[in-house]
């Protein structure tokens, strides 16, 4: 460890951590696994993913983050872009005096207010090599959070390039994880990437593979998600597939299929091995959350699912593209989406909220309570969410049944749907 390059923290966890679990820990949601991740009152009834919410690298990045300004309460500290893809969480990081650079900017734009001695903490998602070079250039202390399960996508891209494989990234070009994972394909010489989002992207590059459209017709879909000087006549002839570590891992199986097929009959099965590659490198902390999630759809039962989490938290988008097609579901950011007038939610893609009003069924006419466990509600969160978040969600649904988290008790298992709301509740969303 030098002096001006920090990424284990300083030693000031002992400190931070009281702080932390004030913060962002949850007295609602460690009350809810107590009584065995299923509880209700006045007819509202939660079950809780197993696994949800804050990841070990989100987790470690804040925790960097409070020891950063603990560490130098008298430098001004800077974030390279969102520490992580949480409203409630980045608020808080910029109350502690922590400023947040726009990362859509280029670097010299970006960091152009960064002088030698100041700190820059670099998010979990890690950031370009450009990037990097340009901050240490700079002679300022950088904090770097880059989580372990990033920096293993890194370790397969940089395989992919050093043996002369074009690396395909199953991501979104203009995230910045994405982008950092891309740039490190161009260390290599030689080293060319590709950016597909999706299947239908993918589908394109394959009818270029098979021959059934020119490069020209390609290249107008993929400008910006290639390298610069990407030219698919040379450099899809051996590819080399990775992922951004929070994507849908279902989509990604198939991304992974529907390329191998295309090489398989640009190239026959004899040559698949010298022209494709392919790691699965969602990290665990995402595929767990969406185990969690898949176990809860398949036991079914639930009337509805709340999704929790950033809109640009591409982790929570997956968990609430799982959600969407089996159940009625709201995807909210904050607590404050549960309000009195309804919930205002976000369908994956969509650019604006949507307010849904009659979303609880009402409390039966004459009855001065709602019947027992009436409607069943998931609720899971992103790798970016806190407790914190998911515990406030959850207690500003009960106030509108005038119950606190205080009157929660355990109930039954999910194992069926209710039937009082399921049929009210029954138009799926669709999301693309
Ligand atoms: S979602 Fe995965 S890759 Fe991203 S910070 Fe969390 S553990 Fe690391």
């Amino acid at each position: 460890m030098n002096e001006t390059y920090f990424q284990k923290g300083f030693g000031l966890k002992s400190e931070v951590g009281p702080v932390l679990a004030r913060t962002y820990q949850s007295a609602v949601v460690e009350r809810l696994k107590t009584l065995g991740y299923e509880a209700g009152a006045s007819g509202l009834h939660f079950k809780l993913a197993r696994e949800f919410g804050f990841c070990y690298g989100v987790d470690r990045a804040v925790d960097y983050a409070y020891q950063t300004r603990r560490q130098f309460p008298d430098r001004r500290v800077f974030l390279s872009g969102e520490i992580i893809h949480n409203p409630d969480v980045n608020r808080r990081i910029q109350e502690m005096g922590i400023r947040i650079l726009d990362h859509f900017q280029d670097p010299v734009g970006r960091f152009a207010d960064v002088a030698a001695g100041d700190v820059v903490i670099l998010p979990a998602f890690g950031v370009s090599v450009p990037e990097l070079t340009h901050l240490k250039s700079k002679q300022c202390v950088l904090v770097d959070t880059t989580c372990g399960s990033v920096l293993n996508v890194w370790k397969k891209v940089h395989y992919y390039a050093r043996d002369g494989y074009t690396v395909i990234i199953h991501g979104k070009h203009h995230h910045e994880e994405t982008r950092a994972t891309a740039s490190q394909a161009l260390t290599h010489d030689g080293g060319q990437y590709l950016c597909v989002r999706d299947v239908a992207e993918t589908e394109l590059v394959c009818d270029y593979i098979r021959g059934t459209i020119s490069a020209a017709d390609l290249m107008s879909r993929f400008g910006e998600a290639a390298s610069a000087d990407f030219d698919p006549a040379a450099h899809l002839q051996r590819i080399g597939l990775a992922n951004q570590t929070t994507m849908l891992m279902s989509e990604t199986l198939k991304v992974q299929e529907t390329l191998r097929r295309a090489m398989i009959d640009r190239y026959g099965e004899a040559g698949l091995e010298s022209r494709f590659r392919a790691f699965d490198t969602i990290c665990s902390a995402t595929q767990e959350r969406q185990d969690a999630v898949l176990e809860m759809l398949d036991k079914g039962g639930l009337d509805m699912m709340i999704v929790i989490g950033g809109y640009n938290s591409s982790n929570t988008q997956a968990l609430a593209r799982m959600c969407a097609p089996r159940v009625t579901t709201y995807y909210v950011d904050s607590p404050q989406c549960v309000t009195g007038a309804g919930i205002r939610h976000k369908k994956v893609g969509d650019k604006e909220e949507t307010l849904t009003a009659e979303w609880l069924p009402p409390v039966p006419a004459g009855a001065s309570a709602p019947a027992p466990n009436e409607v069943r509600i998931g609720i899971t969160a992103g790798a970016s969410t806190p407790d914190s978040v998911v515990g406030e969600t959850i207690e500003r649904i009960l106030a509108l049944r005038g119950r606190t988290a205080a009157d929660l008790t355990q109930v039954g298992l999910v194992e069926q749907g209710s039937s009082t709301f399921a049929a009210a509740a029954a138009e799926k969303q669709s999301y693309a």
